[in-house]
């Protein structure tokens, strides 16, 4: 196993996200995006977890299968909200006795309709400090370029990520579709002394409406003059593909020049948008960043050279 922490020190990465399939078709498109995608090298890959413990059990077996069967590195996500904590220290040891070193620890959305269900936990960073007393993880945490969507004023907001991102090793990114809006958070985020590498998340474009769906309940600004040219090629599947692959190409290309510690995409379980994006970019090759990391990035990358799929359909897997 090989430890986020030490793959960041190294060079920029690069990684996939996945989520539980809830059906056996989707375990089998799963299941091939794995062995089309496990070609490209990632730098590591992560797999989601259904808020509340929805999915407690597909995660953790998606993530033996990636760690057992293939070469790369699997990182689970683990949500707090509306657990016991016993509950949750059990499913971290469970990744800890069986050589899961990395960890991505997120709050969770509360359970809908308002009813809260009895909890031991808030917030992301209480589950951190539960990670590090049960094991040696490399801890990442959630990040939202544009505020978290239920923040009603940005600096707090800000001010609570800084605290997190203070105490993790590491930061992925939502969305979001203005490259502004990463460099504008890691800017603020230096402001509040906060210099952990955050790695920005890349969503290909590939269903419009799908998209802006997300979008809403991400937080993501969807911008009108892309949503414009999508929509004018919304029944010309191909077309709509192949805009989606050159915005979040030239996305992940101003991200890297600009200094990004890596990219994470979400694969929404399909492989074919992810492999178009590398071959359009020469990815892994492309990887190390053409400008000085300091020049967009203050001091995050400070001093180190970090260096086939059908149409997401219902059923696919939200991303996060
Ligand atoms: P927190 O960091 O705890 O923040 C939640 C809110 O609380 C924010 O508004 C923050 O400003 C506020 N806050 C934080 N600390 C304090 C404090 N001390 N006092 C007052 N307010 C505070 N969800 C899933 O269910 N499963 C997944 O697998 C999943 N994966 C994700 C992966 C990524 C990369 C991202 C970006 C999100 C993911 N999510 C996932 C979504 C995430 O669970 C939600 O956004 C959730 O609403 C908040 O989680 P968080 O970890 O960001 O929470």
């Amino acid at each position: 196993m090989t430890r986020i922490t030490d793959l960041l020190a190294a060079g920029p990465t690069v990684s996939f996200e996945f989520g539980p399939p809830r059906s056996p078709e989707a375990a089998a498109t799963l299941e091939r995006t794995l062995v089309e995608l496990e070609p490209l090298q990632p730098s590591f890959v992560s797999v989601t977890y259904g808020a509340g413990g929805s999915t407690r059990d597909t995660t953790r077996e998606i993530v033996e299968h990636i760690r057992r069967d293939t070469a790369m590195t699997p990182m689970p996500h683990l949500t707090c909200v509306a657990h016991r904590r016993a509950e949750v220290t059990d499913i971290v040891q469970g990744y800890r006795d069986s050589g899961i070193e990395n960890l991505l620890a997120l709050a969770g959305d509360p359970p809908a309709g308002g009813a809260a269900e009895a909890g031991d936990f808030r917030y992301a960073v209480e589950l951190i400090e539960l990670v590090r007393d049960v094991g040696d993880f490399s801890v990442g945490v959630a990040a939202h370029p544009e505020g978290h969507p239920r923040s009603t004023d940005r600096a707090s907001d800000r001010r609570h990520l800084a605290a997190k991102l203070a105490v993790a090793d590491f930061g992925i990114t939502q969305f979001f579709f203005r490259a502004n809006d990463y460099f504008t958070m890691v800017d603020e985020l230096a402001a509040l002394g906060v210099h952990t590498p955050v790695i920005p998340g890349v969503i290909p474009i590939t269903n419009v409406g799908q998209v802006e769906r997300f979008a809403t309940l991400a937080g993501a600004a969807f911008p009108v003059e892309l949503a414009d040219r999508l929509h004018a090629v919304a029944d010309r599947p191909d077309d709509l593909r192949r805009i989606g692959v050159d915005v979040a190409s030239a996305l992940t290309r101003e991200l890297l020049d600009g200094g990004a510690p890596g990219i994470h995409f979400y694969t929404l379980n399909f492989a074919r948008a992810t492999k178009a994006i590398f071959a359009n970019l020469g990815l892994p090759r492309g990887l190390r960043p053409r400008v000085p990391p300091t020049s967009r990035i203050q001091g995050q990358n400070r001093g180190q050279n970090r260096r086939a799929e059908a149409e997401p359909r219902t059923g696919a897997p939200p991303p996060f």
